[in-house]
């Protein structure tokens, strides 16, 4: 993991929010790759659960939220973890995260075993609407995307005219306040989510729930996640939420361990009926063909943005062997990132930066690509250590230009140049005409 992190901040995937104020515990800032990088995420995630489907529309709901609808929800009094202190070191610890030695649990920071009694700890973050600090004024940062999709359920059902099953999607940050943040952007407190509240009638949930599950699979592995990595959790009855028939953790094995990417649930109607008892308003459906008038259930499929980019991460890492400029094998870091998902798709490389005939057409080649993906341009040094910059984080193209491009080796190479693949490190010759088609054909 150290290596992970390591080359993260290395290369401008991820940074500590406030490095140079001596960070903030459990909250990150994505650079340039990383923005990068989630966007392909977000975007891809998008287009697959609400462009490429008649069935599902978007929100996007704001991030404050009015107490009631998280007291409706059950946030407000239930969504704690259990804490205790450690009374030698200080430290505030999550209770059912402790490790045991010969039956006692410990901290983890000193070993100690002075620990306090567990006590619910809630996890959201409040804040206060208005100049007036009083009660009436608490406001929540969200610490779910779901509960804005439950509220709106009405509004949206109205404008989209949608039948029954249907789904709102949205991604969006949320917040809540971990005892512990870890295992890098693991556990963070800020966070984004990708949700999917997909309502049904009662008879389809439990089909829905394993649609879903397999459709969520699907879309792992279409990012370029290795199957062999992911695992199911059929999470057993007395670890779900009282209100759920069923529900699937999707795991991954990160260097730290097994852990969950996401949880596809399906929550009954639990939440709109939650939300009509405390806002006394109508959160139901009405089927033309049947005239029956009912509130729907809900099946969620919901994932962690910066959980899955860490997936993306950890599972592109890679080292091989690759020659240096003298021939000499080396230790080659390489992210073997899905195309669809590199962060960079193509550079550009002028086999000199001091020939300007060379320059001026990569230039050129960098325009012609640039309106269809993301590219960079790059002329500094030898162009086996250009290759390597862009293979630590994940370009799987390069393209050279070279004294053939310029047809000073025969004309019928004219206007051609390598394209180097990032994991078989093979060159092939290809028209300049060619270029966009080639290389977009293996980034859609
Ligand atoms: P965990 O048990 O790991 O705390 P959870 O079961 O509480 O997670 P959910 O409430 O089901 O998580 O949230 C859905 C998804 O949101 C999770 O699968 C995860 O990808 C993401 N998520 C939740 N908490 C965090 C967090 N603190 N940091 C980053 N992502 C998170």
């Amino acid at each position: 993991m150290e290596k992970i992190v390591s080359l993260c901040k290395r290369r401008g995937f991820i940074f500590q929010a406030s490095e140079i104020y001596g960070g903030l515990n459990g909250v990150w800032d994505y650079g340039p790759l990383g923005t990068e990088l989630k966007n392909n995420l977000k975007q891809y995630w998008w287009k697959v659960i609400v462009r490429d489907r008649d069935d599902v529309v978007g929100l996007d709901g704001s991030i404050l939220t009015h107490p009631a609808a998280l007291e409706a929800s059950g946030h407000v009094d239930t969504f704690t973890d259990p804490m205790v202190d450690c009374r030698t070191c200080k430290a505030r610890l999550r209770a059912d995260q402790l490790a045991e030695k010969n039956g006692t649990k410990q901290c983890p920071n000193c070993g100690g075993k002075d620990l306090t009694e567990a006590r619910p700890f809630n996890l959201m973050f409040q804040t206060h609407m208005g100049a007036s600090a009083d009660p009436a004024s608490i406001a929540y940062l969200r610490p779910e995307t779901a509960q804005s999709i439950f509220v709106q359920f009405k509004n949206v059902l109205d404008v989209s005219r949608k039948k029954l099953p249907f789904g709102i999607a949205q991604i969006g940050k949320a917040f809540r306040n971990e005892i512990n943040p870890r295992n890098f952007t693991f556990r963070s407190r800020e966070f984004e989510q990708m949700e999917l509240e997909y309502f049904c009638r009662p008879e389809q949930g439990m089909d829905l729930l394993a649609y879903w599950l397999k459709e969520r699979i699907r879309f792992y592995e279409e990012i370029g996640i290795n199957r062999k990595r992911l695992h199911i959790l059929d999470v057993p009855d007395k670890d779900r939420a009282f209100y759920s028939k069923g529900t699937f953790d999707i795991e991954y094995e990160f260097p730290f361990g097994r852990q969950e990417l996401e949880g596809v649930a399906y929550r009954t109607d639990y939440d709109l009926q939650q939300h009509i008892k405390s806002s006394g308003k109508t959160l139901d459906y009405f089927d033309e063909e049947t005239k029956e008038r009912f509130v729907p259930h809900v099946v969620e499929p919901s994932a962690g943005v910066d959980r899955t980019v860490l997936a993306l991460i950890c599972d592109a890492y890679d080292e091989d062997s690759a020659p240096d400029e003298k021939g000499k094998m080396e230790t080659r870091i390489v992210m073997r990132f899905n195309p669809r998902m590199a962060p960079i798709k193509c550079a550009v490389f002028p086999l000199l930066k001091n020939k300007e005939a060379l320059v001026a057409k990569a230039r050129e080649v960098q325009a012609l690509l640039r309106s269809h993906m993301n590219v960079f341009y790059d002329e500094g040094g030898a162009i086996g250590r250009r290759y390597r910059r862009q293979d630590e984080i994940g370009t799987p193209f390069g393209v050279t230009i070279d004294f053939e491009t310029l047809g000073e080796k025969g004309e019928e190479l004219r206007d051609t140049v390598t394209l180097r693949d990032r994991d078989s490190m093979k060159q092939e010759r290809v028209a300049i005409k060619d270029l966009v088609e080639t290389i977009s054909s293996k980034i859609r």
